[in-house]
């Protein structure tokens, strides 16, 4: 099949091998690759053009066209053959190049006299660095071996461009695309702003052996590669875990399909034998494949890449002999983790110090990975297509988590504008955390307790941090919802003992789990699928219906918290009766536990999340049943006004302070002072300030907030003559309400007085 004229391929890769060992100057390199490939494939030209940041492909090396136009003739991408290819990222391979439409003649290169025309475009990760051409007088039909032979020529170049070779070469101020800098909208996930410097959380397998010795051999160390990663997948499958039906399984059969395609695989291995190494072999089909599915919209097609993505780096590891990436020593102090999507755990295996934000390119704002990202305070982005393949390790990144937006290798002005954004943010931090040791009192003289909301493990130094007088929820569903099957009792206990540990003296409200709606358990699916799973079966509903879920966990409760203070309190109560039916399952317990002369808590309290409206017609009654009251605004705004809370279109459009809700909000505020039952509010409303401020207006003593929201709520608090804003609410929800603009009314208020909101 390879011809001798020449040396064909094998020869000139192995020409390759030893121009890239000689210590040559970059420029002298390129020259020289060149002249070799066009001497091999006996062509009369060969050029390599390289894309610049300003979208130019600039001609960077002949051999055969005018040696004057190099750094010269340039093309936009779009432009003539070159550019075309580019664009595309695809080859063309032409007997008659000036019949093409795309032909553009540039007088500088006295290339008129050629007819036949191969180029490939230099490609890295998917991602276009340049354009590789051979040219012929005559009329040529250049062989698929040719071709292949030139791609990987231009995988070695491709190298080179990344490993900053080339750099210096370029003319001031025209900096290669690689460095070019790059912005991506994608969704906000979570607040804040983080700059700092690319970590991939699956780094890019950097193969530096490019060139193997011995083509059968290599065949036979692929195929041997090929057959433990099928194993290993297999071996996945066959866990316990994701033997059932879901997401994951779907997943990993996907990948025992593609770990079989014979498409692939034959591509791997033809690569192999026109003389790369598997592992580079496996780059370079992974990386042809990448840029032609970069121009598809197909959201199926796209996902499947990245499952090949995937697969690929699987079998990378697999031939060079690694396990999973250990997190390096070497992470910057200011990592920004890149990645395509992964696990809650993963995430924690990174030192927090050292991360400053995340940049996903999947995600949802309720995946796991979202919400323990939250729960340690990183800005996420997500939804950020094409972050992965555009950024390489070490590039200077900035993740606006309160917009969603990533800059990649950011200008200066951009760079200074957020820089100035996190030292004026930081500013503000201090200041909060000299109010940390003010006690919690409004200027008249008014104590409110500021509590934190937490759910995981990672939440709690944030207590002390923030100086939360306690945890007013405690969301114990994100332990079930971070892991892969349900938690074990003994796993609960340990959790919830650490929790009360932590937090000493400080009171810790548990709140039983509350799965369904939105919160999902991938390995429990309700019997039935819900038209609305927000109205559905779901917290109390379905514990009382699953009561050996429900006891498990109050027995783990009961034992964590021997010899201190209990209180648990019950999501989406709709009912008087089910507090009933809850007591008597705790009470069995408590008696279950007293027969084994376990060490109870000294005091147990009872209480119920108001957040179903049906409660507002039974306040007097709930407030006897209980100890105390949560109301759970999140929840209660998005059925009182019917407009779902996740829902962005609505997002906007009803104002929790307006008239109406403010009045359901005093009225339970109202019954709780009547029954001598505390009311607490843990909802969203509780964080933000000028919300927080109309809740202390309402007679709320006790809210329940995120721990970065404590420093601000706190601020504004200091300042606020509680007793003149109550007498304002007072007067004003006590009126007709014919659209009172209370939002309004109360920025006002907060002006007059000087509260910072
Ligand atoms: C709420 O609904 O306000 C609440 C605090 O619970 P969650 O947000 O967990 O549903
Ligand atoms: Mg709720």
């Amino acid at each position: 099949m390879m011809r001798d004229i020449g040396g064909g391929p094998r020869v000139l890769l192995r020409r390759l091998r030893e121009l890239m060992a000689e210590p040559l100057e970059p420029q002298e390199r390129l020259d020289r690759i060149v002249r070799e490939i066009a001497s091999n494939m006996v062509a009369e030209v060969c050029s390599l053009y390289v894309l610049r940041a300003d979208s130019v492909l600039e001609l960077y090396a002949t051999e055969g066209l005018n040696p004057s136009a190099v750094h010269r003739a340039q093309l936009q991408i779009g432009q003539g053959l070159v550019g075309t290819i580019a664009a595309s990222a695809r080859a063309l391979n032409l007997t008659d190049a000036q019949k093409h439409p795309a032909f553009a003649y540039l007088p500088e290169t006295g290339e008129e006299i050629y007819n036949s025309f191969l180029g490939v475009p230099v490609l890295r990760a998917g991602r276009t660095l340049g354009v590789l051409t051979v040219q012929n007088r005559t009329k040529r039909n250049y062989r698929e071996d040719e071709l292949e032979a030139l791609e990987t020529t231009a995988m070695v170049i491709a190298e080179m461009i990344a490993t900053g070779d080339l750099a210096r070469l370029s003319r001031p101020g025209l900096d290669l695309d690689l460095s070019r800098p790059m912005s991506f909208t994608g969704l906000a996930f979570n607040e804040g702003i983080g700059l700092g410097h690319v970590v991939l959380h699956e780094p890019r397998i950097v193969v530096t052996n490019l060139f193997n010795e011995d083509s059968e051999e290599e065949v036979r160390r692929l195929e041997s590669a090929l057959g433990s990663l099928r194993l290993s997948i297999d071996d996945m499958l066959s866990r316990r875990d994701v033997a059932s039906e879901g997401e994951h399984r779907a997943v990993l059969e996907a990948y025992r399909m593609f770990a079989h395609d014979q498409g692939w695989v034959r591509r791997i291995e033809e690569a192999v034998r026109n003389g790369l190494t598997a592992e580079a072999a496996v780059e370079k089909v992974q990386s042809d494949m990448r840029a032609r599915m970069m121009h598809m919209t197909d959201p199926y097609m796209r996902e499947r890449m990245s499952d090949f993505d995937d697969l690929a780096n699987r079998l990378l590891r697999q031939l060079m002999g690694r396990g999973p990436e250990a997190i390096a020593e070497s992470l910057p102090k200011d990592a920004i983790i890149v990645a395509r999507s992964m696990g809650a755990a993963e995430l924690l295996d990174y030192p927090r110090e050292r991360l400053r934000g995340l940049v996903l390119e999947d995600g949802a704002i309720t995946s796991h990975i979202v919400i323990v990202a939250r729960a340690m305070a990183i800005p996420v982005a997500g939804q950020v297509t094409g972050a992965v393949s555009m950024s390489e390790n070490g590039d200077a990144i900035i993740v606006d988590g309160d917009a969603g937006r990533v800059h990649l290798r950011p200008q200066a002005d951009v760079e200074g504008a957020y820089a100035e954004k996190v030292r004026f943010r930081a500013k503000r931090q201090e200041l909060y955390r000299e109010l940390r040791g003010r006690p919690s009192v409004t200027r008249d003289g008014v104590a409110v307790d500021l509590m934190m909301n937490a759910g995981l493990a990672v939440d709690l130094p944030q207590l002390a941090e923030s100086g939360a007088a306690g945890i007013g929820l405690y969301r114990t569903e994100l332990q079930f919802m971070v892991a892969a099957t349900f938690p074990r009792a003994e796993q609960q206990e340990e959790l919830y003992r650490h929790v009360l540990d932590v937090a000493r003296d400080k009171p810790v409200t548990f709140r039983t789990i509350d799965i369904g709606g939105d919160k999902v358990l991938p390995y429990f699916k309700s019997a039935k699928p819900e038209e609305n799973p927000a109205l559905g079966w779901r917290a109390i509903r379905l514990t009382l219906d699953r009561p050996a879920l429900l006891r498990t966990q109050i027995r783990a409760l009961l034992k964590a918290a021997g010899g201190r203070e209990l209180r648990v309190m019950f999501p989406m109560v709709t009912e008087i009766g089910e507090i009933r039916q809850a007591r008597e399952l705790i009470d069995r317990e408590v008696r279950h536990l007293s027969r084994f002369a376990h060490h109870l808590p000294t005091s147990l309290k009872l209480g119920a999340m108001l957040e179903v409206p049906s409660l507002m017609w039974q306040l007097d009654e709930l407030m006897q049943a209980v100890d105390f009251v949560s109301v759970g605004s999140n929840d209660l705004f998005q059925f009182v006004m019917a407009a779902d809370r996740g829902n962005t279109l609505l997002s906007d459009r009803f104002d929790p302070l307006s008239v109406p809700f403010l009045r359901v909000l005093r009225q339970i505020a109202d019954a709780g002072k009547r029954a001598g039952t505390p009311v607490t509010l843990c909802g969203e409303l509780a964080g933000r300030t000028i919300s927080a401020m109309a809740l202390i207006g309402l007679g709320y003593r006790s809210i329940s907030m995120s721990p970065a929201a404590i420093g601000p709520v706190k601020a504004m608090l200091c300042e606020l003559p509680a007793g003149e804003l109550a007498a304002m609410l007072d007067a004003l929800l006590g009126k007709p309400d014919g659209g009172t603009d209370m939002r309004g009314l109360l920025d006002e208020f907060a002006r007059k007085h000087d509260i910072p909101l």
